[in-house]
């Protein structure tokens, strides 16, 4: 398609390539992608960063989903300093390194010290006879940019499900503003999956009067809704209808904010 403007710079896009709407990184499939005349060649490349963001908090989950790396490379996590996951020949290998000094991995790299408050795991080990039982906990959602790459991901869906004209109206700027820049604050509403499956989409666009307002859809264990409208005013609407339903446990929005 000739002719585009990209719906985060609106700028022509003589240039651009396909743009993976959900990162292959964390399950993403060519299904869900844009067309090279919906997103510039800049834009795709400057806010990778974001599709970052997103696989980062992801990476556990995708390496015990068996979710391939980037070009078909067997799934693996070497970005948490004290936790080195692999495919080995024997089955999927971990290390975790909870002393204070690094220790060898499995695969002959290096599992960093324990720190506490980083993107580090915390595992605990158990033995109970001749049992050993490893238990990890992992911080989810935090990172600061998370909720930039969830809206951008929401976004892309909407420029995908509806059309790339209604992304490029106006109305949208605090969206671009905000994924592009960081400017302001925005949420995301995350809610558990009732199935143990890991999986990506579908996706589906929440309307009322021809206004394109929401996009729900869904990354792993956790489907997300975003609130697109300027000042996410319908929120305190999908907030309501969770307690309504689920009371207080299944869901949660990010970021959390302090009372
Ligand atoms: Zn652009």
């Amino acid at each position: 398609m000739a002719n585009g403007k990209c719906i985060w710079c609106l700028c022509d896009t003589p240039d651009g390539h396909l743009e993976h709407i959900i990162p292959l990184a964390v399950g993403g499939f060519d299904e869900f992608a844009l067309p090279g005349s919906v997103v510039c060649k800049a834009c795709n490349n400057g806010l990778a960063h974001l599709d970052r963001a997103v696989a980062d908090e992801y990476d556990t989950a995708a390496f015990m989903a068996r979710v391939s790396g980037r070009k078909g490379k067997p799934p693996a996590v070497r970005s948490r300093g004290n936790f080195v996951a692999t495919i080995e020949p024997t089955g999927p290998t971990m290390t975790f390194n909870m002393e204070r000094f690094a220790v060898p991995a499995h695969d002959g790299s290096s599992a960093g010290p324990y720190r506490s408050g980083s993107r580090n795991i915390n595992a605990k080990l158990e033995i109970d006879g001749s049992a050993a039982r490893i238990s990890f906990k992992q911080e989810f959602g935090s990172g600061p940019k998370f909720i930039r790459g969830i809206t951008k991901i929401a976004f892309s869906f909407l420029a995908f499900l509806k059309d790339p004209m209604t992304a490029r109206e106006p109305k949208y700027d605090a969206i671009r503003q905000f994924v592009r820049y960081g400017v302001g604050v925005r949420h995301a509403m995350l809610l558990g999956c009732d199935d143990r499956e890991y999986r990506c989409g579908p996706a589906s666009l929440h309307s009322s009067e021809s206004e394109e307002q929401a996009v729900q859809f869904r990354i792993g264990h956790t489907d997300y809704l975003v609130d697109l409208t300027e000042r996410e005013s319908l929120m305190p609407m999908f907030e309501h209808t969770m307690h309504e339903t689920y009371g207080a446990n299944g869901w949660t929005v990010l970021p959390i904010t302090s009372p």
